[in-house]
């Protein structure tokens, strides 16, 4: 990078928006930060403004009284959705960071895109709820969207050219319940969905990697970013997580990116995108060392939750709108101790069911389906349940 490159952060007071920190620290000379967005955790927003001295900082709620500290006075403080619009049309942005959670991350990046402002996508939900929208857009603005999540930045760095490639392999983890019997998974409490074995990432995502449903959003992810047929597209279980993601070329070539488990190298990649720096290096990697890596089917008995992301996938236009919106909501009952972890996915599929299928949504039906769908399944677990 012959300058410095301006970026934003969506989500800096989240799991990945940290370690973006973490990284842009060790590379301070590669990075201007033009704004910091956190949601509600002030205090953790107000340090990292103090830090890293960004021209805006946003959150969502007005009523919480702004960092009181002087020294933040030189930021220019937002709020909420305005605040991230403001955010998403500064061009004078080479890359916006979005790293919230959630559906909170659809309207930002298409401010950003219409813009003409590259993005290091992490939040998989933009593409669930709205991938043709979004893709095509950015195609139109000429927006590279560079993705973060691992497994798809796994695939990023090994295709050179995507006419030759015949298949991606999605690999996961499994989560914590790979072994466990169905009736385990049942009786699961918050704290064993909790528990990831491998990654320490935000709640929402931890669940969905419990139920499975984190590789079927990614399976749709890794339709619209790499415009894969859904036939094309492979999950495999990889407990390691040494193997990130792997792409089988027309003659039966298979390039994997491999190493050691740790989201600092896939933010690394995405916010210095094409150079590669030493910044955060993780240990050096070792076969000798790993001796050994396994891989097996994943269970579709157990994780009803890829064939329900594969099924909406395939049905297209809102059908993945309206999986991700139950599923969220789902999400957030599980949490709340509302309902039991394989209700999480039983639900989505009850609400996916009943919808009706809008193909080509504009963005406004799009928004439309996805607070319907929420609303349904809040009321379903309200009054059903
Ligand atoms: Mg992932």
């Amino acid at each position: 990078m012959d300058r410095k490159r301006r970026i934003s952060i969506i989500g800096s007071t989240g799991s990945i928006g940290t370690q973006a920190l973490e990284v842009i620290e060790r590379l301070r000379d590669k990075f201007e930060i033009v704004a910091l967005a956190g949601g509600n955790n002030v205090e953790l927003l107000k340090l990292q403004a103090e830090k890293f001295k960004p021209e805006y900082i946003c959150y969502n709620n007005k009523a919480i009284s702004p960092p009181g500290d002087k020294s933040i006075s030189s930021y220019k403080i937002l709020h909420g959705e305005e605040g991230l619009e403001q955010i998403c049309s500064d061009r004078s942005t080479d890359l916006i960071l979005v790293a919230c959670s959630g559906k909170a991350g659809l309207k930002p990046t298409l401010k950003a895109i219409e813009n003409g402002i590259d993005i290091a996508l992490a939040n998989k939900e933009t593409l669930v709820m709205a991938g043709d929208i979004v893709m095509k857009k950015a195609r139109e603005y000429g927006s590279k969207i560079i993705p973060v999540d691992s497994e798809h930045c796994a695939i990023h760095q090994c295709i050179k050219d995507i006419r030759q490639v015949d298949k991606l392999i999605i690999t996961a983890s499994g989560g914590p319940f790979l072994h466990k019997s169905i009736e385990e998974m049942r009786k699961a409490t918050v704290k064993e969905a909790l528990s990831h074995p491998r990654w320490n990432m935000g709640r929402k995502i931890t669940v969905d990697s419990a139920t499975l449903m984190n590789k079927g959003l990614e399976i749709i992810e890794a339709h619209h970013l790499f415009g894969m047929d859904y036939d094309d597209i492979e999950v495999v279980i990889h407990p390691q997580s040494i193997v990130h993601s792997a792409i089988e070329y027309k003659d039966g070539s298979v390039i994997a990116q491999l190493g050691l488990p740790s989201m600092h190298i896939p933010i690394q990649y995405a916010i210095t995108y094409p150079e590669r720096f030493e910044g955060i290096k993780s240990k050096s990697f070792s076969f000798a060392e790993i001796a050994r890596l396994d891989f097996e089917k994943p269970d579709f008995e157990k994780f009803p939750a890829l064939n329900l992301a594969y099924f909406a996938g395939r049905t297209g236009g809102t059908a993945t709108t309206c999986l991700n919106a139950a599923n969220e909501e789902a999400v957030f009952a599980f949490l709340d101790g509302k309902i039991t972890l394989c209700q999480i996915v039983e639900i989505t599929e009850k609400m996916l069911s009943g919808h009706k299928v809008i193909q080509n949504p504009s963005i406004d039906e799009i928004f439309a389906i996805d607070g319907e769908v929420r609303e349904k399944t809040q009321n379903y677990i309200k009054n059903t349940l």
